[in-house]
């Protein structure tokens, strides 16, 4: 096993040993950038530590004394030596960058022998007190999990008590003052005093940055984004050098390219005079950096050739941490930058056209879910704001919710649904869980690169960061608007941020539906070259077929006929229609709904002349149409208690009573819905099926284009799709009479019941396609109940690792996956025509949408948003995969 391996032996392919941050330090050095010396302990010495019940390797030590020995030698300089100390930062640094979520420690090696040493070899004791105080302060929080806050507060009460304002005032004796104080602090809390002996820190803080790999933070941020857990940790162990050394120190964050929209410009910021953190940390609110080159031209001028140097070796995007000591220039990190979706489509494009990458490498470099992001509202123009104050534009997007002032309300409120922006004076990781929950983020300091900005874009929530023109009190804000009027919002006052801007807006705004950039159109027509997989929609209304088409859909998967059953002025007849007694009774009624039915199916043939337009048959159970029983049944106890009562009315509920008793159905999901209501009333597929021909009737004598796709949901047994398919060809028969020929309909089948998906060799001797409905096929395959699950026992199962993901989100291939691929090759030896598709949720899935293509499917269907993300996706996966052979085989399923 690989334990320790200094900076100048290491690579970047090296990234799974020693992490992101250890393989970029060590492909710095070799190509000659001037990076601090040190060493990396690799993450298999995390796993071993974690194996052996968190100890570390036996020997493991030994080989860190002979690494710290070479940077002694590097730097003419000794570890806990009294006079040229050497002093080093212990960071973490995972395979998969997890910013801020684990732990760092710096200026380890000061003791108080070897702070008089740095301050005699610096000159400067104010400067080497300060370095000790910072040590002592992270040690107690990193090594012996203590609060930030004993600390914070003994740091403010000393300021105040002696007057200083910021912390380059404070004396070498105040920090000494402190010091004995911050001691104290760690004695009383850790039960032990912080440790002279420097091997004894460097033991400590090397373990407890692999400690921190399973700290909560660390453990949410890996969930929601997928790293495995057994990945762990690298530490690297670099030698210091200090940004705060006087006038002509420094340290800041610079992307090679805007971050935020992709702008070809050296983009960041920094802080003069100071260490370490507290640019990222954003407690202090740094400067852009063109201002560097106002201060220290010469540092900038090493930093803008240090950029171009890396984003050509890397050919893409560097977000690079650096110091300035003395006037001279450090790297301490580079790393592929976290970018916005427009930024990332911007980038994309940009790579490709400047020849540094392949389209299809462009592609590739699209996230498919940050196109979620791109695809974010903004604020209507037109609205008339009431802009409190502006703060920077963190991470793109608009959002109104209630102001929530800690991440556990944030948490709490929206459990109980409601929408909220979450407001603090900085976020530390410790509030991730509130930032998942919140519409938005807004933070009163901090800058583009600080904990909340870089959190928000990952997530593609809106963020504000930095708006120093709000106060925070105590659950509510303060924030002066013109010299006359100072705003207070409250906790719960609804407010609203433009992350695009920065504004931040009292009140709920209208917010106005994304539009393709000229780079995102041009990015997917390059998808659209290379992808196999065809690209439908699920949409029920002319308008989302013509949004899904202007994102290029390329037809309709799935048009969910109940959404026109369910408009407020329908429901009446649609009542009338299920209350009949009397077969003349729902005729009148059906006859009713026809021609509304008619005009739906035009408005969509015409939104989608010349392509697919699959309609599925009425599919849930009819008591969903009328009121709820038990309301129905307190009405009705009410009303025949009056005395004087209304017969009338009484009569009308009474009766309602009676029919929604008689559907009344213990099982819903699993009763008279889909082809079964069919079979049942026929009457009302009949109306249904004649509404589509005479809609298209009337489009092709518009000459409108039109490919109707009859589609009859929840089939299980051939029989069902071999009547409901006889009613269809009977009803096209009748309606279209002597234009049959002209009208070219198929015939398809949902396959969402596990019976239809076994027996699909027989169904599709009935069907021209299949559908993988995937939302019902997951619920009966895994017998969870849709409508049940997630608010049950399926966040725990996937909190806890029982399963690896929802199955409702992503399919479980494993299950309802081998499902498909025995269906679709049946399906297929049936007839090798057979087309087949999914338009279950799994459609708008990157991981799924993969799938899909692995098995040789023709189409994926998804929600009108989605479609450029799984234009994307789709081309992602041919170019991963290949195309897959013809004809899909049945092969063993993998266990996950
Ligand atoms: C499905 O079951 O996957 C499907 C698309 O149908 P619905 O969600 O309407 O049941
Ligand atoms: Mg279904």
């Amino acid at each position: 096993m690989l334990r320790v391996m200094p900076f100048e032996q290491g690579n970047a392919s090296m990234k799974h040993l020693l992490g992101g941050k250890g393989a970029n330090l060590a492909e710095m050095t070799r190509v000659g950038l001037p990076v601090p010396p040190g060493f990396t302990i690799t993450t298999d010495v995390c796993r071993a530590y974690y194996a052996a019940d968190r100890k570390l390797p036996e020997g493991l030590f030994e080989e860190v004394l002979s690494a710290m020995k070479q940077l002694e030698q590097a730097k003419g300089e000794r570890f806990g030596d009294s006079e040229q100390p050497l002093l080093v930062s212990v960071r973490s640094g995972s395979v998969t960058s997890m910013p801020g979520m684990m732990d760092t420690i710096l200026n380890l090696g000061l003791n108080d022998e070897t702070v008089e040493g740095l301050a005699r070899s610096t000159g400067d004791a104010r400067f080497a007190y300060d370095c000790y105080r910072r040590l002592i302060q992270m040690f107690g929080n990193v090594v012996f999990d203590m609060e930030g806050y004993h600390f914070e507060f003994l740091l403010q009460r000393m300021k105040q008590q002696q007057g200083f304002d910021q912390d380059h005032q404070v004396t070498a004796e105040a920090w000494k003052t402190l010091i004995a104080e911050y001691k104290a602090v760690i004695a009383k809390h850790a039960g032990r005093s912080f440790p002279q002996q420097v091997i004894e820190q460097l033991q400590l803080a090397v373990e407890a940055v692999f400690r921190s790999w399973n700290n909560h933070r660390a453990q949410i941020y890996r969930n929601i984004h997928q790293i495995p857990d057994e990945q762990g940790t690298a530490v690297n162990v670099q030698s210091m050098v200090f940004g705060n050394m006087g006038t002509d120190c420094g340290t800041g964050v610079v992307f090679t390219r805007n971050p935020s929209t992709g702008e070809h410009i050296l983009y960041g910021e920094f802080l003069m005079n100071a260490q370490g953190e507290d640019v990222v940390a954003g407690v202090r609110t740094p400067m852009p950096i063109a201002k560097l080159e106002e201060e220290l031209p010469e540092v900038y001028a090493q930093l803008e050739s240090a950029a171009i140097k890396l984003e050509k070796h890397y050919r893409d995007m560097q977000d690079i941490e650096f110091t300035v000591e003395k006037g001279k220039l450090y790297l301490l990190q580079t790393r592929n930058g976290k970018r916005t979706a427009q930024a990332a489509v911007q980038l994309a494009v940009g790579f490709v056209k400047e020849g540094t990458i392949t389209k299809e490498e462009g592609i590739q470099r699209i996230e498919p879910f940050h196109l979620d992001q791109l695809l974010h509202r903004a604020i209507d123009t037109s609205s008339e704001l009431d802009v409190l104050a502006s703060g920077l534009p963190a991470s793109p997007g608009a959002a109104t919710g209630q102001a929530v002032f800690d991440a556990d309300t944030a948490e709490a409120w929206s459990r109980a649904g409601k929408k909220v922006i979450l407001v603090r004076s900085e976020t530390t990781p410790e509030d991730i869980h509130g930032v998942l929950v919140a519409e938005g983020v807004l933070t009163s300091r901090g800058g583009m690169t600080s904990h909340a900005a870089v959190v928000a874009r990952g997530m593609g929530k809106p963020c504000v960061c930095g708006c120093e023109p709000i106060r925070l009190r105590e659950r509510a804000f303060d924030v002066v608007v013109t010299d006359s009027v100072t705003a207070t919002i409250a906790e719960g006052e609804w407010i609203s941020i433009d992350g695009a801007t920065g504004r931040v807006i009292r009140g709920v705004v209208q917010l106005r539906e994304p539009e393709l950039t000229a780079e995102l159109v041009e990015l997917l027509a390059w998808a659209d070259d290379i992808r196999r997989l065809q690209v439908y929609t699920n949409a029920d209304t002319p308008e989302d077929a013509g949004k899904a088409r202007s994102f290029g859909a390329e037809g309709i998967g799935l048009c969910r006929t109940e959404h026109m059953f369910m408009s407020p002025e329908r429901v009446p007849v649609v009542r009338g229609m299920i209350l009949a007694d009397q077969p003349e009774e729902r005729a009148a009624a059906l006859a009713e709904l026809l021609p509304m039915q008619q005009s739906d199916f035009e408005g969509i043939f015409r939104a989608m002349a010349g392509l697919p337009v699959t309609i599925r048959l009425l599919d849930p159970p009819l008591h969903e149409f009328l009121p709820n029983m038990e309301e129905l049944a307190i009405q009705y106890s009410l009303l025949s208690q009056q005395k004087i009562g209304n017969t009338e009315e009484l009569q009308r509920v009474e009766r309602m009573l009676r029919k929604v008793r008689s559907l009344h159905e213990m099982n819903p999901m699993l009763g008279t819905r889909g082809c079964r209501l069919g079979l049942i009333h026929p009457e009302i597929y009949e109306m249904q099926v004649e509404a589509i021909f005479r809609a298209a009737l009337q489009c092709l004598d518009e000459k409108v284009d039109v490919r109707p796709d009859i589609m009859i949901p929840l089939v299980g047994h051939e029989s069902e799709l071999k009547i409901m398919r006889e009613l269809v060809d009977r009803k096209a028969a009748e309606v279209l009479g002597a234009r049959l020929s002209t009208v070219h309909y198929r015939v398809g089948t949902m396959i969402e019941v596990p019976r239809a998906a076994i027996t699909a060799g027989s169904i599709a001797k009935h069907a021209d396609f299949f559908s993988f409905g995937t939302n019902d096929l997951t619920q009966m395959t895994l017998g969870y109940s849709r409508d049940d699950a997630e608010g049950k026992f399926l966040t725990h199962y996937v909190e806890s690792k029982v399963l690896p993901s929802n199955p409702f989100q992503v399919l479980d291939q494993e299950g309802v996956g081998t499902l498909i691929r025995w269906a679709a090759a049946q399906g297929k030896s049936t007839k090798p025509q057979l087309k087949t598709g999914i338009c279950g949720e799994h459609g708008g899935d990157k991981e799924s949408i993969f799938f899909c293509h692995a098995e040789g499917l023709d189409y994926i269907s998804c929600s009108p948003y989605r479609v450029p993300l799984a234009r994307i996706a789709a081309a992602q996966a041919a170019i991963a995969l290949g195309n897959p052979s013809e004809q899909a085989s049945i092969k063993p399923a993998q266990s996950a």
